[in-house]
């Protein structure tokens, strides 16, 4: 398959051309950035034979399969309906718009071009969750009763652009990463979250959106669920915890975009170390996204796990701005 870059980004260029190129039959074709130099410099770093300003001309080129977006959070509405129209099959990166409403609009438009339509969401392709949330399926804590999710790290300096200092387009730790708590959680748990009630702050990085966030979130089971995101935290680690009436997962440095971390089970037994498989995350969502055009299987998130995180993020941030609990809104 053939793919077009919408987007001359850092996410790109750290991991999905790799992970496009791993696989074979795959390549990049062309890349779009608002600006020549960028568009020449980037295509020449990463060996991709076309620079295009004009997203029309990317779009334009027969023989690009599918485009992978991955500008600012403000254009991907635009983008990926353009891409739908001319009949490309989309993987867009999270949060998938700036409204439930618009992300809604383009999962309409995918389902009518009839191509596939993914979002990015890299956490649940991890080995590592993957091994957890069977644990959980196989019985192994009994009846779940409650979820915590530690994701406070430090944003490195290189990304410290737009998403802590531009609103319009899409800053904030909220879109940036309780989107993915939010897909996180409902990978676990199979459930949407109902209601949430969210504090946040500025807490030395944000400058007009919040750098920090904690919140808690009400499943239709009753399940607890609390998660923290943060921008300005160097050294808390990441992780989550499920704990049932049978026994905990600990799952350690595992809110990564590597295939790292550890998983822990706690039961009557004792401890135990969880396996778990360590392939590239990217590699795995990319491989489920060939797999969904070849007509074999979904992509890892589809279009409306994109919706969904994206709605929970949006009650969590509107939360936080009233100071109260609010219905999350999935139909924008
Ligand atoms: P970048 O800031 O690296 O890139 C975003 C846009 O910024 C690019 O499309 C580019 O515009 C522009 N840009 C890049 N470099 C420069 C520069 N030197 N000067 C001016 N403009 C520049 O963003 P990220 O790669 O961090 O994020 C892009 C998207 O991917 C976001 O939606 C983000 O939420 C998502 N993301 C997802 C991750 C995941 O794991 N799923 C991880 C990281 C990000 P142009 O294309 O016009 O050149």
């Amino acid at each position: 398959m053939q793919w077009g870059l919408i987007g001359a980004s850092t996410i790109a260029a750290e991991y999905m051309i790799g992970a496009i190129r791993a696989h074979e039959g795959n390549s990049v074709d062309a890349v779009l950035s608002s600006s020549r130099a960028r568009a020449d410099a980037y295509a020449a770093a990463h060996d991709i034979p076309n620079a295009d300003t004009e997203l029309s001309v990317l779009l334009a080129r027969p023989e690009i399969d599918a485009v992978y977006i991955s500008t600012t959070n403000e254009k991907h509405r635009d983008q990926a309906l353009a891409a739908l129209a001319a009949g490309k099959h989309v993987l867009c990166e999270k949060p998938l718009a700036m409204s439930v409403a618009d992300a809604r609009t383009m999962v309409e438009a995918a389902r009518k071009a009839g191509v596939v339509f993914a979002t990015n969401h890299h956490l649940r392709c991890a080995g590592a969750h993957r091994a957890a949330k069977a644990l959980i399926a196989e019985g192994r804590i009994g009846k779940v009763l409650s979820m915590r999710v530690f994701h406070a790290v430090m944003l490195p300096e290189h990304l410290r652009g737009w998403r802590i200092d531009n609103p319009a387009a899409g800053g904030g730790v909220i879109p940036d990463i309780t989107v993915h708590d939010a897909d996180t959680v409902r990978f676990y748990l199979d459930e949407d979250p109902r209601r949430v009630v969210a504090q946040a702050v500025s807490s030395g990085l944000g400058q007009g959106v919040e750098d920090s966030v904690m919140s808690v979130w009400t499943m239709p089971s009753g399940i607890m669920v609390q998660s923290h995101e943060s921008f300005t935290h160097p050294f808390a680690g990441s992780g989550l915890e499920v704990h049932g009436s049978k026994g905990s997962i600990f799952a350690r440095n595992v809110m990564s975009q590597r295939p790292t971390g550890t998983v822990t089970l706690v039961t009557e037994a004792g401890e135990t170390d969880v396996p778990y498989e360590s392939e590239g995350l990217y590699e795995y969502a990319i491989t489920a996204f060939n797999r969904a055009v070849a007509g074999e299987g979904r992509p890892a998130a589809n279009g409306i796990d994109g919706v969904k995180s994206l709605a929970v993020a949006m009650a969590v941030r509107q939360s936080a701005l009233q100071g109260r609990a609010v219905d999350v809104n999935y139909e924008g």
